[in-house]
């Protein structure tokens, strides 16, 4: 569906009986408070620009770039109306009919190939290195958003990873690393727990080095066309790697991989579950595991719980690397990270991180876990920001603390950004 035409989405927001149910989950409109921002008035500018009574404007684009795409609403939604992907196809027409160079050069011609991408995050990197960001910030030339991913490592996971990393003992399954562009660039260190983890529980793990975005930040953009030919190219390299099993740390990929598949676009390749994988295979690991000594609450990504429904299976892996364990108010509500959203809506995106805050550090917790690298630097942003020390992490990462045995990579444990 997320390929289909405005148009030809028709019969899903008819379906649209304008009750407001969706109004009561969408985080966008609890801030505004405005029926502009609204999922039902979303649904109805999507009608109405397919019927061509709305022209597709610098406006309307503004309209629906005013979303998480949490998929809250569509979760609510009684007419079972698919709001978000009415509001990703709206997009992609908006697009179409108002292309962007700059966008267009981001998604289409640097996002979909990793040499250049590498080069785009060595640039941001020796820019933040020279002060160039914080100059730009201070004359207004940059947006505040560009303070979000903090300082980036040095070098990106992929430069300090093997192709193949074998099992530490006795070999229980081989399994394709899909390696997202967050955790790549980003939190590299959170790739390097991933991948002595699941050595040391006995997997041969396949990290293909010419692995390309999963094509969210094109769909979440409307640049459409660059998404098959990646998702091809993705394919044929985990084949060629005769991998027929693949998981992700980063579960924004791991819900785009899915929806893909259900567009007959990935198909032939099972995706797992890291959390649920990580349960099975625990409970074949004779070696011990240390407890660790932290008090930890867990915030449930939209792409992980609301996407593809898994809740219980992260938590469980929390409670078995021994931490305290702490639920938080309203885990399921979005961090207000979301891709562009946080670049495009600073404000309104931090109005909603600061709700999620106020959750975590009520619950006293001195670490906060989480399933998405987006909403690790979304989470850290905002916890820096209130100058609260609360270490945020990527269960994985807690893992690697609690998994007794020496492991067979590089700097598996740290927590914090590479210092490489
Ligand atoms: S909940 Fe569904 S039917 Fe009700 S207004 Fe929202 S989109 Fe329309
Ligand atoms: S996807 Fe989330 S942010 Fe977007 S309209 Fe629906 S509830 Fe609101």
């Amino acid at each position: 569906m997320v390929f289909e035409e405005l148009s030809d989405l028709k019969e899903h927001y008819l379906r649209c009986v304008r009750c407001g149910q969706c109004r009561s989950v969408c985080p966008v409109f609890e801030e505004v408070r405005n029926e502009t921002a609204a999922p039902r008035s979303k649904v109805f500018l999507a009608h109405m620009l397919s019927s061509g009574e709305l022209r597709p404007c610098p406006e309307a684009a503004a309209h629906f770039s005013r979303c998480i795409l949490c998929q809250a609403c569509t979760r609510e939604c009684p007419s079972a109306v698919p709001v978000h992907k009415i509001i990703l196809a709206a997009r992609s027409m908006l697009a179409r009919e108002h292309p962007s160079r700059i966008r267009a050069t981001i998604f289409r011609e640097i996002w979909t190939r990793p040499a250049l991408l590498k080069l785009a995050a060595g640039f941001v990197r020796c820019s933040q290195s020279l002060g160039l960001v914080k100059i730009g910030q201070a004359c207004g030339l940059l947006p505040p958003a560009f303070s979000l991913p903090g300082r980036l490592p040095r070098r990106p996971a992929l430069s300090s990873l093997p192709e193949i990393t074998p099992a530490a003992g006795k070999l229980t399954a081989r399994l394709g690393y899909f390696l997202g562009c967050s955790t790549n660039y980003l939190y590299p260190e959170i790739a390097r727990s991933t991948v002595s983890v699941l050595s040391q529980l006995g997997c041969e793990v396949v990290l293909p080095q010419t692995l390309k975005c999963c094509g969210l930040p094109q769909l979440e953009s409307g640049e459409l066309e660059a998404v098959a030919p990646m998702v091809h190219d993705n394919l044929a390299t985990f084949k060629r790697l005769g991998v027929n099993t693949i998981f992700s740390d980063c579960a924004s990929c791991t819900a785009t991989l899915k929806e893909l598949q259900v567009q007959q676009l990935f198909s032939g390749i099972e995706i797992l579950d890291l959390s649920g994988l990580l349960l099975d295979l625990l409970d074949n690991y004779n070696s011990g595991i240390k407890e660790l000594n932290r008090v930890a609450t867990y915030h449930d990504p939209c792409h992980l719980a609301g996407a593809q429904g898994i809740t219980l299976s992260p938590r469980q892996l929390l409670r078995r690397t021994g931490v305290e364990f702490r639920e938080m108010k309203d885990a399921g509500n979005c961090c207000g990270g979301g891709g562009t959203f946080a670049i495009y809506h600073y404000d309104l995106s931090m109005k909603i991180l600061s709700k999620k805050i106020k959750s975590i550090e009520e619950t006293g917790a001195d670490t906060v876990a989480t399933f998405c690298p987006t909403c690790i630097m979304q989470l850290r942003h905002g916890l820096a920001k209130q100058k609260l020390a609360i270490e945020v992490a990527h269960p994985v990462q807690l893992l690697a603390q609690s998994l007794k045995t020496g492991l067979n990579t590089k700097k598996p444990y740290d927590l914090a950004g590479s210092k490489e």
